[in-house]
């Protein structure tokens, strides 16, 4: 007998994002079916959050009155809250430059590393989620709260029934049939839509073609033995996202607090042929052949599962949404994992796509708000695009490679630091990219990067990054005396109080208010 079921919405995929989705319209007393293909605890990529992506995820359990998801938004709320639910610390982003078939030696002024503090302290601090527990935790709170959950069922078509759309598939053997007045498509990158309603794929305009290869290990050894620190770094290096980028890729290394280390690499094809990406486990050691120090790091490392290998990392889609349809925004594109963006732009994502089902009735209104949703979408898979590409072509270039991205750490800080205040007009869209000014100079900057200038051209460049990074700098980012070690500094915010449009009075209560002073 077909299993048959009516609800308000359908979300296909239940990673983190379609569990959060589903929490948040069970809040709001939505009829909710979750439907997934595997089942939990599982495996999945995309583990390292950002001050965006924790604060991000505060404001909707906030609004949904969530206050169990609250918890995971900070290192020391989750051990108290959460001890059981495996994650790693983060308190900052560490990149270390590598040249094949060399090790990484540093001068005194670090050209080779850059450490951008994302916290003060391990209390406030950022995490790494351990999605097999992770995500299964959030699907047991959207089952408790009231949400269908079909694991193990696959779908086959989705067909618009005019009233809604209706899906269909097999579970266990036993036919599967969802009519949904919406459907949500929170399966990942070319997922159940793209493939169902054919709408697509869309080229990538700027990023080189890259490939993935990466697994979990145990016994991957901290970096600091391997390169003792010179000097108090502003916190432990490999309480990190640490990077390793080297001509032609980079590798990531995440430390969980349950002894497992994600560890993967993004390679360009030339890089990927020369090492031979497809063929999981030699190509790791092959590629930690032409990097010294990072096979030092690895010496005693074990991979945990098989490796995977991503022909393609990123991915674009044609079409983001329908009239009863969207795709969260990592459905509708991956670009690269190297500034930790796929969260907060899924985030923003659910955010904006709660509030249209939340605010609109089906119709003409709903059409423009769901058009308005994609065309955003777009835009911002597209500055993320455009900068990651960019920062791909410095990998050889490691003084440009860090200047360019302190874009990115500009805008990330400031955006944070005007929600906190209650002022996220200030900072419109992901990495500010609706703002007139801001907007244009990462794009411009990123298009200038790309074609690796030299001489003249470059200094000028590195100019024009200082010039768009000032009006936004509330980290210190452009003081040099730090040598690309850079702190949180309550003082560096108090004295930005002026770009932030508050007072230092309002910047000192936000910093105790959010535990960044005591
Ligand atoms: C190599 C790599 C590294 C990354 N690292 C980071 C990072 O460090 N930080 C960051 O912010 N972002 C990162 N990302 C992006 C990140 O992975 C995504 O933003 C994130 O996983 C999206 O979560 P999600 O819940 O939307 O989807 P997913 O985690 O992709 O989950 C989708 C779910 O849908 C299910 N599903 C798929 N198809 C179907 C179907 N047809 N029917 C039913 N169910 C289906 C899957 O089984 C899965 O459970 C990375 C991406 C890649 C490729």
């Amino acid at each position: 007998m077909t299993l048959s079921l009516d609800v308000d919405v359908a979300i296909v995929g239940s990673g983190f994002a379609g569990a959060l989705c589903a929490l948040a319209l069970r809040q709001r007393g939505r009829r909710v079916a979750l439907i997934e293909r595997g089942r939990h605890p599982r495996f999945a990529i995309g583990e390292s959050t950002t001050p965006l992506t924790n604060l991000l995820l505060e404001e909707l359990a906030d609004r949904y009155d969530l206050p169990e998801i609250r918890a995971f938004s900070k290192w020391g709320t989750w051990q108290q809250a959460h001890p059981d639910v495996a994650c790693g610390l983060k308190r900052g982003f560490t990149f270390l430059f590598h040249r094949l078939d060399e090790r990484v030696e540093d001068d005194e002024d670090h050209g080779r590393q850059l450490l951008v503090a994302a916290s003060p302290n391990d209390e406030v601090a950022d995490t790494h989620w351990y999605r097999p527990d992770f995500d299964r935790t959030l699907v047991e709170h959207a089952q408790a709260a009231g949400a269908t959950y079909l694991d193990e069922t696959r779908l086959d078509t989705v067909r618009d029934s005019g009233t809604g759309m209706r899906l269909s598939g097999t579970r266990h053997g036993r036919a599967v049939e969802v009519n949904a007045g919406f459907v949500i498509d929170a399966s990942g990158p070319r997922g159940f839509l793209t493939n169902a309603l054919g709408t697509g794929s869309a080229p990538l305009q700027w990023l080189p073609p890259t490939q993935g290869v990466f697994t979990h290990f145990e016994g991957v050894d901290l970096w600091e033995n391997v390169a003792p620190p010179d000097g108090r770094p502003p916190y432990p290096p490999d309480a990190a996202a640490l990077h390793h980028v080297f001509p032609g890729g980079w590798i990531w290394v995440l430390r969980f607090n349950n002894g497992i280390t994600s560890a993967g690499a993004a390679l360009t094809d030339p890089l990927a042929a020369r090492v031979l990406a497809s063929e999981g486990a030699p190509v790791w050691d092959r590629l930690l052949q032409a990097l010294p120090s990072v096979r030092e790091q690895f010496r005693a490392a074990r991979a945990t599962l098989p490796f995977v290998h991503a022909p393609r990392v990123a991915f674009r889609c044609r079409e983001v949404a329908g009239d009863k349809w969207a795709l969260l925004p990592s459905a509708a594109g991956v670009i690269d994992p190297l500034l930790s963006t796929g969260f907060p732009l899924t985030l923003l994502g659910v955010a904006r796509l709660l509030d249209v089902l939340e605010t609109t009735a089906p119709g003409a209104e709903r059409q423009a708000a769901l058009a308005a949703y994609a065309r955003t979408t777009q835009q911002e898979l597209d500055v993320t695009e455009q900068l990651v590409a960019a920062l791909y072509s410095c990998m050889v270039d490691p003084a440009l490679f860090k200047r360019l991205s302190l874009l990115y750490f500009a805008a990330a800080s400031y955006s944070e630091t005007v929600r906190r205040l209650g002022r996220p007009h200030l900072a419109p869209g992901f990495l500010l990219n609706e703002h007139p000014q801001f907007g244009a100079e990462v794009r411009g900057c990123a298009a200038l990067a790309a074609d690796a200038p030299q001489g003249s051209a470059r200094t000028a460049l590195f100019e024009r990054i200082d010039r768009a990074i000032e009006p936004f700098d509330t980290a210190g980012l452009l003081d040099r005396t730090r040598r690309d070690w850079y702190p949180v500094l309550a003082e560096d915010l108090v004295s930005s109080a002026a770009k932030l449009e508050a007072s230092a009075a309002d910047v000192q209560r936000l910093l105790v208010r959010c535990g960044l002073v005591s």
